[in-house]
């Protein structure tokens, strides 16, 4: 399948970000590859669903993909004459197809520079170190490469086989009909909230349960919100401490009312790296298993006007929200039954039309058979936990000259805690980026044109 000097697992935000950087910066002809399990123009979980309802949880000023300029894709609405305004939530739809436009302006400029760049569709199952190139394996082919990036994002969650729908966007919520009376779904974090509009928006008027071992739906963003109100919190309340002191430092400053909650945990954002790297493994651990939804549901927050509907629908009954893991789903001739672990024990609830799996993002290693091969095999190293792999500052996570591997987004999950949203992404597609064309200079090109 050629040699290149770059070989980018993951076509999604990461992938596309790391390729527009190269192509924009890069001084001289290199040959890029892509391997992606999706095609080209499907830019993974996030931004695949068709629906107008479904809407970026980042303004969209702050959603633009290269990081010396956030604001780029909110101009790409504005040249395409899209009515929006800075702070606005837009459709996620319309994010896939500004990424497709970036996407299609780099290739255009990679052909002016002399640029390859070879898209294959597949999984990468493998990747082998062959001392002069890394070799990623694709069912039975290799794609070889001086340099890997790994941009392979957000798995989803994977229920046993069972009638829940696992690719709850994909739903074709037109065909849902007064027949049906009871919808459940399992999960209540973003794509519940996705789901629940969806559902809404047809007007159907059944009973949705959500089915969650917290059973806390997203807080809303603050309408109005004014970036400048958020603060420098003090490093040394944060950093390099118990997190029992952390959590009492955050209700302190909350409590203290000077400024409405939002702005206090969006300002731990530039510290949140820094706290997380200076935990005890027991601390991260404790984080993860017992603060981690706290967290999510505190600092990815959805749009007001999306926190008013699904509020209305909770207090007019149509909505309910319950506490309790699904342990299991069974199709019975009155519908999905689902098995619920509850405080009080094992419990059934049945007879539901349809169940919606709503599980999020997996960012455990042994989910991931990639990860898992090359940590077998020495090629990058779990960073004390189960969460994926690590990486040095300038996101590498493997060097022997002349080859090196780098990682950006979820898979760095264990090691850098926010690594999962464009701010951060596009910090990180930069830095490999640069990494990458610096190191590129020292070393001659062997591209094949
Ligand atoms: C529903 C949802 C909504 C979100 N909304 C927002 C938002 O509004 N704003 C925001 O900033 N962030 C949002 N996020 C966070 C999201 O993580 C990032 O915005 C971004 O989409 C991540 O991109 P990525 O390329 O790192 O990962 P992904 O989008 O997951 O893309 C990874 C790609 O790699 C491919 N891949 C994975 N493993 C392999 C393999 N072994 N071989 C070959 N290909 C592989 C996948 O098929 C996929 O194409 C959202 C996430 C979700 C799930």
């Amino acid at each position: 399948m050629g040699w290149y000097d770059i070989a980018i697992v993951g076509g999604g935000f990461s992938g596309v970000a790391t390729i527009a950087n190269i192509v924009r910066d890069a001084a001289k002809p290199i040959a890029i590859a892509v391997v992606s399990r999706d095609a080209r123009g499907v830019f993974g979980p996030a931004y695949a669903t068709p629906r107008d309802e479904h809407l970026l949880n980042v303004p969209a000023a702050n959603m633009g993909l290269f990081a010396d300029n956030p604001r780029h894709f909110y101009e790409w609405t504005q040249a395409q004459g899209i009515t929006a305004a800075p702070g606005d939530y837009l459709p996620r739809r319309l994010y896939a197809q500004y990424l497709q436009s970036v996407l299609d302006a780099a290739q255009a400029a990679a052909r002016d520079k002399g640029i390859r760049i070879g898209w294959f569709q597949g999984e990468a199952e493998d990747i082998e170190d062959h001392a002069e190139y890394l070799s990623v394996r694709s069912g039975g082919d290799g794609i070889d490469a001086r340099v890997v990036v790994l941009a392979i994002g957000n798995a989803l969650h994977k229920g046993d086989a069972g009638p829940a729908i696992d690719q709850p966007w994909k739903f074709d919520f037109k065909t849902l009909s007064p027949a049906q009376k009871k919808i459940a779904l399992i999960g209540s974090g973003l794509t519940a909230a996705d789901i629940i509009i969806s559902i809404l928006d047809t007007g159907w008027q059944g009973d949705i349960t959500c089915y969650s071992g917290h059973a806390a739906l997203p807080r809303a963003h603050l309408a109005g919100y004014d970036a400048d109100k958020r603060v420098a919190l003090p490093p040394d309340q944060y950093i390099s401490q118990r997190l029992s002191g952390i959590m009492q430092a955050l209700r302190r400053e909350i409590k203290s009312g000077a400024r409405e909650w939002h702005y206090i945990i969006d300002s731990l954002r530039p510290l949140t790296q820094d706290i997380w790297r200076s935990l005890s493994a027991t601390d991260r651990e404790r984080l993860v298993k017992k603060y981690f939804t706290l967290w999510n549901i505190h600092r990815h927050r959805y749009a007001p006007h999306i926190a008013a509907r699904i509020d209305a629908a909770q207090a007019g009954g149509q909505l309910k929200m319950v506490k309790a893991r699904v342990a299991s789903a069974a199709q019975t001739p009155d519908g999905v039954a689902l098995e619920l672990a509850t405080k009080d024990g094992v419990e059934t609830a049945a007879g539901f039309d349809l169940v919606f799996r709503c599980t999020g993002v997996d960012y455990k290693t042994a989910h991931n058979p990639l990860l898992k091969n090359i940590i077998a095999k020495g090629l990058a190293k779990p960073p004390g936990n189960d969460y994926g792999i690590r990486a040095s500052d300038n996101m590498l996570v493997y060097r022997d000259r002349p080859c090196a591997m780098y990682a950006l987004g979820a898979p760095l999950f264990g090691a850098l805690f926010e690594t999962t949203a464009v701010p951060e992404l596009r910090l990180q597609a930069k830095l490999i980026s640069d990494s990458f064309l610096e190191d590129s200079i020292a070393s001659k090109s062997r591209a094949i044109g």
